[in-house]
């Protein structure tokens, strides 16, 4: 993967959440990309925890103008970290990201070269080099697409 992010102080690569791990810095990073990957359960968070980060990410994730996020999330098999899934399953059914994400994707529904797997390319060509790999679909993941204001591209 291309680095997605670099400091807008120190010019040093950075992660999007967390301040910048060289020079400290809080402030929003240079982007590059359009479409990020983001690891839920990084951390080994609380399914609270998971959604609230989630929550936090959609919100600098439209201040940057990203398009889609591979949001990894695992396969819902057991534990703390398998209800992650579930729980954001729940949560995008619900409604709760609506102000930010326009529409999701669950990686089940997007089996390589389907129809929904070209649509999705054609509205998120930053998508091609994650989708690339599913193959028969991904449920350990769910693509989220996002619109901050229906502001064109
Ligand atoms: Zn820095």
């Amino acid at each position: 993967m291309t680095q997605a992010f670099d400091c807008a102080e120190c010019g040093n690569p950075r992660v999007l959440m967390g301040g910048c791990q060289y020079c400290g810095s809080v402030e929003l990073p240079n982007v590059f990309v359009d479409t990020i990957e983001l690891n839920i359960k990084q951390g080994f968070p609380t399914v609270e925890e998971a959604l609230d980060h989630l929550t936090e990410y959609l919100r600098m994730a439209c201040q940057l103008g990203l398009k889609a996020i591979v949001l990894i999330h695992g396969y819902g098999s057991s534990g703390e970290g398998g209800r992650i899934k579930w729980a954001i399953h729940d949560a995008l059914e619900n409604n709760r990201y609506a102000d930010r994400v326009e529409e999701y994707f669950f990686g089940e529904d997007v089996p390589f070269a389907s129809t929904t797997y070209y649509d999705l390319l054609k509205q998120r060509p930053g998508l091609k080099d994650y989708l690339k790999h599913f193959k028969a679909g991904n449920a350990g993941m769910t693509v989220l697409l996002l619109g901050s204001g229906r502001r064109s591209a």
